[in-house]
Formats: structure tokens, sequence, C-alpha cells
């Protein structure tokens, strides 16, 4: 792997033509590849050679795609898959399966809420969740002799709470485990979680990375660091024979740099074909041309609305990792001391109805269900997202009635102001 800065990696990463080749990373539009001898072919179903066949395994265009993500990350080897969903649920169910137990934050994005606490919960697997800050014995109390993995997310959404990642790692490796990072918010850019000791990265790239609402798509990116066979016991689907692939053994034949994802890729991949579409890799490709010049842009507008917010006396509490002042400021300057990411969430004095005049009278800032987009947007989760749920239920879940989640996008931070000011000053009238 080549060792340029982050900025460069952004730019150039994944990807080096040769001579007289395409410059930008060719779209592959192709099902399938053809060879000119059977056993050339066999060699590949059999994983005795690398190469293509079949675009729901893999295609060229999305592994150089994942290549790129993967120097961003500073791991071993990625795959992309066709949502953050997908990533989350092949990052856990390639380690756990019928039976197994995984110790997860509680404040995690509430789809993959319902992935673990609901769906997987379906196929036999059981889930711990845990405050991000609960205390040490709590935190053990959480492991069982069937655990499996341990999950988080560096900046939750939408909770916007900043996880000690060194501290659940440790965790993860006293119980012989390793700690799988969802890193869609802080991305790259703002956090390297291999560098304070997890094991495995997911993404939903459909947020900053994509970063212009165009390509719904997701990524894994495993470090290499986890030493599988030091806990065979604990992971036969890597330490054992694959019948699948006349008893391949992952973590011997691929190594602990490429074990992890050469299994999501033969089997997950092979079997739920979550696949990404070459041209969505191509767009995503794009976004990450440019993720280190808009993550900038991005905090800057963040940083700049959360100041202006805390100090307006028609908004009654403001969450913002980095301002200071914030529960997770502590946390934020550890593990992303040059920004977080471009979401904040505040409460409107006045409660609910207050809220929802205040959405209804924002001109430039959008209310849709997204975030990490060029294009700001805002959300009133009590009224959309979580409108099932009455006052007390709203509470517990971080959603106060009086909440609203704005995701500030690329434009100048004077006109986001400008925009949350006058619906600010047409509350009431
Ligand atoms: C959006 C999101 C997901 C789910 O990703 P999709 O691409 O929508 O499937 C997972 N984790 C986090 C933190 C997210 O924000």
């Amino acid at each position: 792997m080549r060792n340029y800065d982050l900025d460069t990696t952004c730019v150039q990463g994944g990807y080096t033509p040769g001579n007289g080749e395409p410059r930008q990373i060719p779209i592959y539009q192709s099902t399938t590849f053809k060879y000119d001898t059977g056993e050339d072919m066999g060699k590949l179903f059999d994983l005795e050679a690398s190469g293509y066949f079949y675009s729901r395994l893999q295609n060229p265009t999305c592994d150089l795609v994942a290549a790129k993500i993967c120097e961003l990350e500073g791991g071993s080897a990625a795959m992309l898959t066709s949502s953050g969903q997908a990533a989350n649920f092949f990052a856990v169910f390639n380690i756990a399966s019928c039976g197994s137990h995984v110790v997860a934050s509680s404040a995690i994005y509430g789809g993959t809420y319902n992935l673990f606490a609901v769906t997987m919960k379906k196929m036999g697997v059981d889930f711990t969740f845990v405050e991000p800050d609960c205390s040490e014995e709590e935190l053990e109390a959480a492991f069982r002799p069937n655990t499996r993995a341990v999950f988080g997310e560096t900046i939750a959404n939408p909770a916007l709470t900043v996880l000690d990642i060194e501290r659940y790692a440790a965790a993860a490796h006293r119980h012989g485990v390793p700690l799988i990072i969802d890193n869609t918010f802080a991305t790259p850019i703002h956090c390297r979680p291999f560098s304070f000791g997890a094991d495995i990265v997911t993404h939903s790239t459909t947020k900053y990375m994509d970063g212009h609402g165009a390509a719904v798509g997701g990524c894994i990116v495993d470090s290499g660091h986890f030493d599988w066979m030091a806990h065979a016991e604990k992971f036969p689907g890597l330490c054992t024979p694959d019948d699948s692939y006349h008893g391949i053994v992952y973590a011997e034949k691929f190594g602990q740099s490429g074990a992890y994802i050469t299994k999501a890729t033969a089997q997950l991949m092979r079997d739920f074909g979550a696949t990404p579409s070459p041209q969505s890799a191509f767009l995503l490709n794009l976004g990450l041309e440019s993720l280190h010049v808009r993550m900038a842009r991005h905090c800057e507008n963040g940083q700049a609305v959360a100041e202006f917010l805390s100090a307006d006396d028609r908004v009654s509490w403001v969450r913002y990792p980095s301002l200071k002042g914030d529960p997770y400021y502590g946390l934020a300057q550890k593990y992303l001391p040059n920004g977080s990411c471009g979401v904040v969430s505040f409460g409107i004095r006045g409660g609910r109805k207050n809220a929802e005049a205040f959405m209804k009278a924002l001109r430039l800032i959008a209310i849709e269900t997204h975030v990490a987009d060029a294009r700001s947007c805002c959300l009133h989760p009590a009224s959309t997202t979580h409108r099932q749920m009455n006052e007390e239920e709203l509470i517990r879940a971080g959603a106060p009635g009086d909440m609203v989640r704005l995701s500030c996008g690329l434009e100048s931070s004077a006109a986001l102001i400008a925009d949350l000011k006058q619906a600010l000053d047409s509350i009431g009238k």
C-alpha cells in the first residue's frame, strides 16, 4: 500500500492507471468475465486464484473504490456493500451465528438497532446493549462465554455521543473478540478507529463519503490486527474448514490480513448478494475525491451553527461534540481533534409545538430523513421517525418533542444562520 497522506489518498488512492489507461476509475458494467479455459475459471471458484467471474461476488470498479477506503482507514482489506445496513449485517454475521452473542453500544443508528435487536435476534444472535458511558462493571457484566464481537459508533447517529474507542477495544480484547466500529459520521478524515485499537470498521457510504445524496452504499474494512487463530474456538467459520469451498480454512489460506474479508465476500456476498452496482461505486468515488475538502466545510458550518444556536434564548439546549461545554467535548478532543461532523441537535424552547412551527418556517434548510449531504437538511424526530412514541418514550429514546436534528451542508454558514434566525423569529407569530 502506498503511504500518502489522507488528502492525497482521497484524490488518488485505490487506483493507479498504467500507461495509456483511463485516468478515472473505469466503470466495469459487466455481470460476467470471460476465460479461455474451464480450468482457469475453476481455480477462481475454488479460491485457488484471484480474479473476477461474476459481479455478485466481486467487480473491478467496486474493488478499486474499496481499496481507496481501505487505504484511508489504514486497513488490510475491504469490500463494498449495497448499503450501510448490509455492511453492518455482514460485519457481525461474518463472525457470529445462531447461538452467538454480541455486546453493542445502545447509542447507535435506529436501523442498526432494529437489525440487531429484532432481525438478527430472530436468526438466533443475542445482543446486550450498554450505555456508551456505562461503568466498567456494567461493561464487563455484558460479556458472556458466547460473546463474539463488540459494536459501537465513533459518533452516534443521532445521539451524537462519542465512543471511548480505546476503552471498548480493551474490553473486547480482554474477552478475545474484535471491536467493530461504525465510522460513518466521523469518516477516516476525522477519526481512524484502527489507531485506537478497533479491529473492523464499517461505513454507510451513503452519508459523507458519497456526500451528494446520490447513491446508497456501504463498506467494511478489516485492520488485519485481530488474531483469529489465537481464538480459534470462538471463530470456527474462519478457523475450521469451509465445506462450501472444498475445506478451505480462511485464517490459514488468507492469513490474518485477508481471512475476514475473503470469507465475507466468498460466503456472505455469494449467498446474500448485497452487492453495489459499479455505477454506484463510481459515484461513491467521485464523492471520496473531495471528502477531505468537504468534511472541513461541514464541520466549520456545524461549529458556527452550534455556536449561534447556543447563544440564542429561544433555543433551550444544543448538542455538538466539538462545542465547548458539550458532555462529549473531552472525548471529541481526544478522538476527533480536527473536527467531528456537520450534524447538530438542539431543542426549541416551548417544546413540540414551537419545534414544529420552527421547522415549517425554514426556507433554505429542507426537511428530509437524511444527513451528511451537501445540502443542509433537518428533521423533527418526534413528528416523523419517532412519531409512534408518546412523550415519555421520546425522552427515553433520546428524541424529546422539542428536538430538531440539523445536518449542516456545504452552503455558507452565513446563509444557514440567516435561515435559522428567520425561522426562530417567526415562532409564535
Ligand atoms: C445511515 C446509517 C446506517 C445505514 O446505512 P444505509 O446506507 O442507509 O443502509 C448505518 N450506520 C449509520 C451510523 C448511519 O448513519
